[in-house]
């Protein structure tokens, strides 16, 4: 550091550290410092000055204001550099290592959510703020950057004064209140006060204004004799007049609706002692109730009964001169300290006890002990500083709409709870998801501040897959139900499919008779033979034949029946390979065949067959380079097969898409799909980079011709650079 004016910053940051800290890495701070200093050198602040000054600002409010440790002060001085310079966090974690680089990088996150939402459910932007937060600097880091902020509002246009104003009163001021930082609640409320109710603001000023010499005179004259008293019986002390905040002002004249006059009259001085000897704040309490007269029911001891939050203080009110009533807090330094920049908070009597206030006051007692320990000169144990991670809310995660609402769902959740948390048709026909712009596989887990974008398709249904990973209630019920109910759906077709061929047959037999025979044969329930039927996994043909077979000759029964098993599963396995059908050159028998996963050929493809061992004929393009190789290399098991003249049967086939990632990109391709001949999307995988994406469209098709229409239909499609049968 050259610079003379940056170097005496730094050397009265140092010294601020050195004050208030319990143990200082002056060479942490100076890197720190340089670094910061070096990253933003070009920047330039609204106000016209080098933008360095903002983060040297937040490191002094952090190392005087909420001081806590060196660590604390270098990721403030490091706190936009992710933010607005060519470095990464990356950077700041090779040069400053983990806790100094994810400070920065958990301020950095904050920044980001609040840049692209606007706040309209406060409570839920603070639960979101503590689940994604677990190191309780980040948060002191970010109320002193907000408190600097606002400071130096003014340079603002009023329409981001206003904006950053609401966001303060609504999120950090009741937060910085829930940390028990007294000091800087009032001041970030007052400051968001002046800019959203500035007339409001001007009046109660100019008012406690005109006034102050007035109520000066009177806190004087009310503290004249226990100051004379105080000092006679040799205390150390300091009296004050409490400071009023103004919008604590404003906010008792609306709710009790009295004029200013009457919530100004209530005077309050506090009176801290320069002891650790707790009990002199008794004597103390005795001395002033022996001067003006105490009322009994407004006395409150939170020094032997701490609050839950640690406060501890001595409050009274007597009765004044002139018959004014004055509230009076004692207590000592430590006390004092632990109060303005610990824990001084409210929230445990004010607010709603939950779970989460009490780890919240759990926490604030980790910071009372290392406030404790710091003014004994103690220095926090390493133990104790891990005891400042947090660990609030982990159990869920806040996720936007892409309008901005919040959805708070369980952690782990994935793309399909939120679509079914959205609504059950959107969950029912969900089909792909963009997280943060970008399109992610639907059993993914999603992270609080993520925004989810759902992509529906009504030639969707819910896949039976989904069960494995869903994690809420809701979307496992929807998704069971449906299979549930898809299953019903399948027996009874298949039940249909079973009568039918029975009448047509003339064949005579009951359920019994018929449960028997499939019992013989390992299947367990007519559900399961009728499902069966319906996927065709069964010919009902052969079948019937079978059972006619057996009631002309019924002695077989029995004692030929694993030669019977055997002949039925052959008639399986052969009926498998009637549908969707292929014809072996020079024979019209069925065999069993399946279609390769490699190249996924469909009607009017040029195909061959390659004889496998026990799984039948695999069927082939013959364009595939699988087959290339297996020409070569044994080329006896190759064999001629052609498709069948007529089917109505369709084939698995994929096609490849490339193209600009708008908006709406993949709503109009899967449009262009399944508008065509209503053609089914079994799955799509995409991968989108920078503005551009790819994709596999798995679809069912009849054809070649079937698949050369959709892909010319996809190529018109705005923005679709590319789009090609799967090869392999
Ligand atoms: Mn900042």
């Amino acid at each position: 550091m050259t610079n003379p004016k940056y170097k005496k910053k730094l050397e009265d940051l140092l010294v601020v550290c050195q004050k208030n800290l319990p143990r200082v890495d002056e060479n942490l701070i100076r890197r720190a410092f340089d670094f910061g200093f070096n990253a933003h050198r070009h920047d330039i602040r609204a106000s016209g000055e080098p933008f360095f000054d903002h983060p040297y600002e937040v490191a002094r409010i952090v190392a005087k204001e909420i001081p806590l440790d060196d660590i604390s002060v270098a990721s403030a001085l490091l706190h936009d550099v992710a933010e607005d310079t060519e470095y990464q966090v990356k950077d700041i974690r090779e040069e400053f290592g983990d806790a100094v680089a994810d400070i920065v990088d958990g301020a950095t996150k904050i920044s980001d959510i609040f840049k692209s939402h606007d706040v309209t459910q406060a409570e839920s932007y603070r639960k979101m703020l503590l689940s994604m937060v677990n190191d309780v600097r980040v948060m002191l880091v970010k109320f002193a950057d907000r408190l600097h902020n606002m400071r130096t509002l003014e340079y603002l246009p009023p329409e981001k004064q206003k904006r950053l104003a609401r966001e303060t009163l609504d999120i950090y001021a009741p937060f910085a209140h829930r940390f028990g930082l007294a000091g800087i609640k009032w001041e970030l409320e007052d400051l968001s006060f002046k800019y959203l109710y500035r007339d409001a603001y001007d009046a109660i000023a100019r008012e406690l204004k005109s006034r102050r010499r007035e109520r000066e005179h009177y806190i004087g004259k009310f503290a004249a004799p226990i100051e004379k008293r105080l000092r006679e019986e040799g205390f150390k002390f300091e009296i004050s007049g409490r400071p009023k905040h103004l919008y604590s002002i404003y906010n008792k004249m609306l709710k009790r609706s009295k004029p200013l006059e009457e919530i100004y009259d209530l005077f309050a001085i506090r009176v801290i002692l320069d002891t650790e000897d707790s009990n002199q704040c008794f004597a103390v309490y005795g001395i002033i109730a022996d001067i003006y007269l105490p009322n009994p029911e407004r006395f409150k001891n939170y020094i032997s009964v701490p609050k839950k939050n640690g406060y501890q203080s001595i409050h009274t009110t007597v009765m004044g001169p002139e018959g004014k009533m004055v509230e009076v807090q004692i207590r000592t330094r430590a006390m004092h300290e632990v109060a303005e920049k610990g824990i001084a908070a409210h929230w445990m009597y004010k607010e709603n006890v939950s779970a989460i206030d009490e780890e919240l006051a759990n926490w604030a007692n980790w910071v009372r002990d290392i406030f404790e320990n710091a003014a004994e000169g103690q220095v926090p144990t390493q133990q104790l500083m891990e005891s400042f991670k947090l660990n609030l809310y982990q159990d869920e995660i806040y996720l936007f709409t892409p309008k901005g609402d919040l959805k708070i769902l369980p952690t782990a959740a994935t793309p399909v709870d939120y679509a079914y948390e959205i609504h059950s048709n959107i969950g029912d026909h969900c089909l792909a998801a963009k997280v943060n712009g970008r399109i992610v596989p639907l059993d993914s887990q999603l992270k609080s501040g993520d925004q989810v974008e759902i992509i529906t398709s009504k030639n969707q249904t819910p896949n039976p897959d989904w069960d494995k990973f869903v994690v809420t209630h809701k979307a496992k019920a929807h998704v069971r139900r449906w299979v549930r109910e898809e299953q019903r759906k399948a027996v009874e077709e298949g039940k249909e499919i079973w009568e039918k061929k029975v009448r047509k047959a003339k064949l005579a037999i009951n359920d019994d008779d018929l449960a028997g025979f499939l019992h013989r044969r390992k299947i367990e329930n007519l559900a399961a033979f009728f499902l069966a039927l319906r996927q065709e996994k069964i010919n009902p043909d052969e079948l019937i034949a079978m059972l006619q077979e057996e009631q002309k000759h019924p002695q077989a029964v029995g004692t030929e029946e694993e030669k019977i098993d055997g002949l039925f599963n052959r008639f399986i396995t052969s009926a498998r390979g009637v549908t969707p059908g292929i014809v072996l050159n020079g024979t019209h028998d069925n065999f069993m065949h399946q279609y390769a996963k490699c190249c996924h050929p469909i009607p009017g493809d040029d195909v061959v067959g390659y004889v496998t061992t026990g799984e039948g004929i695999k069927i082939h393009r013959r364009s595939c380079r699988n087959v290339e190789l297996m020409m070569r290399v044994e080329p006896s098991r190759i064999m001629d097969v052609h498709w069948p003249t007529e089917s109505s049967s369709t084939f698995v086939s994929g096609i490849r898409i490339a193209g600009d990632d708008r908006k709406g990109m993949l709503n109009d391709v899967t449009h262009a799909i399944s508008s065509y001949l209503d053609t089914n999307i079994r799955s799509v995988s995409i991968d989108a980079e920078d503005s551009m994406f790819e994709g596999t469209f798995i679809v069912d098709v009849k054809d070649t011709e079937h698949m050369s229409r959709l892909i010319e239909k996809i190529r018109r499609v705005q923005g679709v650079k590319r789009a090609d049968r799967f090869e392999e």
